[in-house]
């Protein structure tokens, strides 16, 4: 903590968000040595969890939803954190420095972060038909549970991250489950198409039902039967639906804080938004990307618990910009799969190891840096990899595919290419 830094001991930091993002940086603030009052606040009923293992194991049932748990119960107060689950936030007047909470109670602050991540994206033809489901919550994954069993009948609608990581698991149960997707294929958002084509095998290997290039044009719920039909006319019948197509940012307590919003919260490196004294991070954080220009908004886990850390050293004085490389993983289908930077960005894709044996790494390149990767069984060569995208090496692809190349020597050929 810095004197720049405007707060001390008698002051107020608020966190908005329950979520590893706003954990994190309530956490952080304390490991930082900030003494003043930290109050951490969430909507959901249920202490901090963890959200990767909804779609997997806890889906699965193979996890018990206490297991989710994010931290011990009692380390919000060991830390000198006033948890309040259960407790909305209807408004933040950014200029007065007040929380306005939906009973009409309100908090005064000295800094604010949001950290509200974001809900799923409504499908209009899905809007208030039964049997159609989301996965966000503990609540929804305890609400699937009531309708998924073997032999059950499921149609996942969206074939991104969360609705393949549904699918898998649902064949894991022994659903019947029909895919259908929008793009020409699955996880077309995250991953270049050559990389897509060992997921289209995987699930159809796996016994998924996968239609690419589908627009759903109606859902009809009758009885206990559910119908999609699809523009070509076709009907998919099911006892259920996942529609798994992307997350809105809660924006809303920035926008009426007018607060400058676009996919997302508008920030800079040091997560510091529009109005003085009000950052943002995780999911719902739009920010600068500092390997391919411009400014993004990613929805990983690691990232949001990189962000809330990073936010919190910012709100305490820290002035050294965020720089972080996304990370994430996907299980499906008993294989993980390892992503680092932007792959999807790819204007060449050199692969090195075999896909079709779901042994590879990918490197992506663009303007001929390295700026991603995606590889499966490889966790070693993509944590190096992660590295060297934070410096975007230009690379030859020659030098790439060498299965006699250090991948983590390459982070140092930034000075080559920079100089050259
Ligand atoms: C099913 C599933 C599987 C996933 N699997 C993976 C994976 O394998 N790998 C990976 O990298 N990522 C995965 N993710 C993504 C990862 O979990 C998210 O990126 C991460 O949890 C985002 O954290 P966050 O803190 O930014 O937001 P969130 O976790 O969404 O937390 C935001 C919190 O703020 C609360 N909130 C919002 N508005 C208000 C308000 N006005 N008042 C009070 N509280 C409010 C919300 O209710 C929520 O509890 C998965 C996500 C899901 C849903």
């Amino acid at each position: 903590m810095t004197a720049a830094s405007g707060v001390d001991a008698a002051s107020t930091i608020a966190v908005v968000g329950t979520g590893v993002a706003g954990t994190t940086a309530a956490l952080t603030l304390r490991n930082a040595g900030f003494t003043g009052r930290v109050v951490l606040i969430g909507d959901e009923p249920d202490e901090p969890y963890r959200r990767p293992p909804l779609s997997k194991d806890v889906l699965r049932g193979t996890m018990s939803p206490g297991r989710t748990r994010l931290r011990a119960p009692d380390t919000w107060s060991q830390h000198s954190i006033e948890l309040r689950t259960d407790t909305r936030v209807s408004g933040v007047d950014a200029e007065a420095r007040r929380i306005i909470f939906a009973d009409g109670t309100g908090l005064d602050f000295d800094r604010i972060l949001l950290a509200t991540g974001g809900l799923p994206k409504v499908l209009p033809q899905a809007r208030g038909v039964g049997g159609v489901y989301t996965l966000r919550t503990l609540a929804d994954v305890s609400a699937l549970h009531g309708v998924l069993a073997a032999g059950s009948r499921l149609l996942v609608i969206g074939a991104g991250l969360i609705g393949s990581e549904v699918a898998a698991t649902a064949r894991d149960m022994d659903c019947a489950v029909t895919v259908l997707e929008a793009q020409p294929a699955p996880l077309s958002r995250v991953l270049p198409r050559e990389i897509t084509r060992v997921y289209e095998e995987l699930h159809r290997a796996s016994g998924v039902d996968l239609h690419t290039g589908v627009d759903v044009r109606e859902l009809i719920h009758e009885g206990d039967q559910l119908a999609a039909t699809d523009a070509g006319g076709r009907v998919h019948s099911a006892d259920a639906a996942v529609v798994a197509v992307g997350l809105d940012p809660r924006t809303e307590l920035a926008e009426h804080a007018g607060i400058a919003t676009g996919d997302g919260i508008i920030v800079d490196e040091h997560f510091a938004t529009s109005a003085p004294g009000v950052y943002a991070a995780g999911d719902v954080a739009n920010h600068p990307n500092h390997v391919l220009g411009g400014r993004q908004r990613v929805e990983h886990w690691l990232n949001a618990q990189e962000q809330g850390a990073a936010a919190a050293r910012a709100m305490l004085g820290d002035r050294t910009p965020y720089s972080c490389v996304p990370w994430s993983w996907s299980d499906q289908h008993g294989v993980t799969m390892h992503v680092c930077g932007w792959p999807e960005a790819a204007e060449d894709l050199t692969v090195r190891g075999e896909p079709g044996a779901r042994d590879f790494t990918a490197i992506a390149r663009r303007h001929g840096r390295v700026v991603g990767a995606v590889g499966m069984n490889r966790p070693a060569e993509l944590r190096a990899l992660r590295k060297v995208v934070s410096a975007a090496p230009h690379a030859e692809q020659a030098v790439l595919a060498d299965p006699a190349t250090e991948l983590a020597s390459l982070a140092s050929l930034e000075v080559a290419g920079t100089s050259s």
